[in-house]
């Protein structure tokens, strides 16, 4: 049976991950690669990297657009200038804390809410209000006379205090009467939005030297959308790719490295004429579907999760998320692996004219967001971020179709699916329970094994040679300890598909042994044939 604690002892145990700092009690949210860990992790970006960006040579494309289309790279750095997050939105979206009434369903900003300590008789609760600070008073007086069922004949028995308070200020919200609710003490514990991590640029460190770790990659992508286009001559439609860390301060971080503090991201933009954003969203979409599949995670397991359009920016011609039923889930329910949105121009136009509204009216093009002295609330870069279509000379912002993977949660998904019991005979023929990571071979931290069946006659030089020539092309191990059934056990565990076995005939006839992790089948081959027999059957 697959559980979540054998797989995360298993990952210990062998090394794929560890908790960070963990002789110093860990620290929630961060992770460590261990060795078998670190490989798997770098082969799954460098699967991506090769199939989407590098090795790209896709023969088909929508929208009758050339093909293959190009795909180029980007390594961006982590900390970008401060406008950058906030023309993204992020800095609205990821700031402050956040309160939610339980009566009326509303989110408040918790340092936004005012009101004044209201009592009568024995009895003192707070009443708040998101009036303005002018019409603060009248409107808590209102709504306490409200609260306590007094007539205005009967005003003075009421005492309001004179000083204001935000709901920040206060030990709880169990007496506050919320900005719209009847009852007392409906806000829930204030929740930390921002989910952005701080930092200081310099030694001087003011406020306007506040900037933040980067909570996703795409910013990058966008800020360099013109250099990209300017050095490397590419058309729309196009891809930028770019792997990296992203931070995000999560309030909860759980489910093993599912909700991390600190986690890595695949992801590409894509950027196409806008009458074509439908046909390369749907490619994208089915595209990223098919890759998790090639790579070994099974179509029972994965489903495809169409937004709702109510749950769409109305900018939006659809967003899909590819979810795993990850092991730590109960039955019937998927976490996300990865995100395909449809973003229209928002991140272009953004970046180029302020942060644009995404509550604009529907059907008209986004205005950019204002502040309450009706001046764009952010200044964008003011640079031209369209593009010219030689071709026609027509001139647009592009549209971005976006699908953006986790890394992380990509290598917890091909463990879960990989991890597996079955049975298989021991040194002694009886057939024992043996657990075993099935990973795609271009997953597999390790690829080869190679062994002396005994540790004398000559075995183990012909399997250091061997073992030698083999590090040339792939990552093998060498394991000379215990019996033979322990040293495949090991291996199983670890994933590795192939173990090759220097045996007695290996000496006179120059051939070894080739044992599959799957079907447990041996195969004899010429040693001077292994490391193209092997290379074939890794694919
Ligand atoms: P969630 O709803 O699970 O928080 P999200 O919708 O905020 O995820 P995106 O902003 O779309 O995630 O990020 C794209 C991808 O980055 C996700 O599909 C996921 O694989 C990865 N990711 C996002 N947040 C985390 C995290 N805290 N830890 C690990 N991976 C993450």
């Amino acid at each position: 049976m697959k559980s979540m604690d054998k797989i995360v002892s298993l990952c210990k145990r062998r090394g794929f991950l560890f908790q960070s700092s963990e002789i110093y009690g860990g620290v929630q949210g961060f992770w460590d690669y261990g060795p078998l860990g670190v490989e798997l992790k770098r082969n799954l970006k460098e699967a991506w990297w090769q199939d989407m960006i590098r090795g790209h040579n896709d023969l088909v494309a929508p929208a009758g657009a050339p093909a293959p289309f190009e795909m180029v790279g980007l390594d961006c750095t982590i900390i970008m200038h401060p406008q950058v997050w906030k023309c993204s939105g992020h800095y609205d979206l990821f700031h402050d804390h956040m309160v939610d009434c339980r009566e009326s369903k509303k989110r408040y900003r918790f340092d936004q809410v005012r009101g004044r300590w209201c009592e009568r008789g024995d009895k003192k609760i707070f009443v708040s209000t998101l009036a303005e600070v002018e019409q603060e008073l009248d409107e808590v007086r209102r709504r306490a006379m409200k609260f306590f069922k007094l007539r205005a004949k009967n005003a003075d028995e009421l005492t309001i205090s004179d000083e204001s308070l935000t709901l920040d200020q206060l030990d709880d919200t169990e007496s506050v009467l919320a900005p719209d609710a009847k009852s007392l003490g409906t806000l829930t514990e204030p929740r930390e939005f921002n989910l952005m991590f701080k930092t200081t640029l310099g030694a001087l460190g003011g406020e306007d030297d506040t900037t933040f770790l980067r909570p996703e990659t795409a910013q990058g992508i966008f800020v360099n959308f013109k250099n990209v286009l300017d050095s490397s001559r590419v058309k729309v439609p196009f891809g930028i790719g770019q792997i990296g860390k992203s931070f995000r301060n999560e309030i909860t971080p759980r489910n093993f490295t599912f909700r991390s503090r600190e986690f890595e991201q695949m992801e590409i933009e894509f950027f196409c004429p806008p009458d074509q954003s439908q046909a390369w969203y749907r490619y994208w979409r089915d595209r990223r579907m098919a890759w998790y599949t090639e790579l070994g995670l099974s179509s029972e397991s994965l489903i495809m999760r169409e937004h709702e359009p109510a749950e769409l920016a109305h900018y939006s011609v659809g967003t899909a998320d590819i979810e795993y039923a990850f092991p730590f889930l109960p039955p019937g329910e998927y976490g996300e692996l990865e995100g395909i949105a449809h973003r229209g121009d928002f991140d272009l136009r953004s970046h180029m004219e302020g942060k644009l509204n995404p509550d604009s009216p529907e059907g008209q093009p986004m205005q950019v967001e204002l502040n309450e002295h009706g001046k764009p609330k952010y200044r964008g870069s003011g640079k031209d971020l369209s593009y010219r279509d030689e071709a026609t000379n027509e001139k647009f912002v592009p549209h971005v179709v976006e699908p953006s993977a986790g890394a992380d949660r990509g290598v917890l998904a091909f463990l879960c699916e990989a991890y597996t019991e079955d049975e298989a005979p021991d040194d002694k023929g009886n057939m024992q329970t043996r657990t075993v990571m099935k990973l795609h071979p271009r997953l597999a931290p390790i690829k080869a094994a190679v062994f002396p069946l005994v540790k004398k006659d000559g075995m183990p030089e012909v399997a250091q040679e061997i073992y030698g020539e083999l590090k040339q092309h792939m990552n093998v191990f060498y394991d000379d300890k215990g019996a033979v059934g322990r040293r495949y056990r090991r291996q199983d565990e670890a994933g590795t598909p192939f173990c090759i076995t220097v045996d007695g005939e290996s000496l006179s006839d120059k051939t070894v042994t080739i044992r599959d992790r799957d079907s447990l089948e041996q195969t004899r081959v010429k040693i001077d044939e292994l490391s193209f027999a092997l290379i074939e059957r890794l694919g």
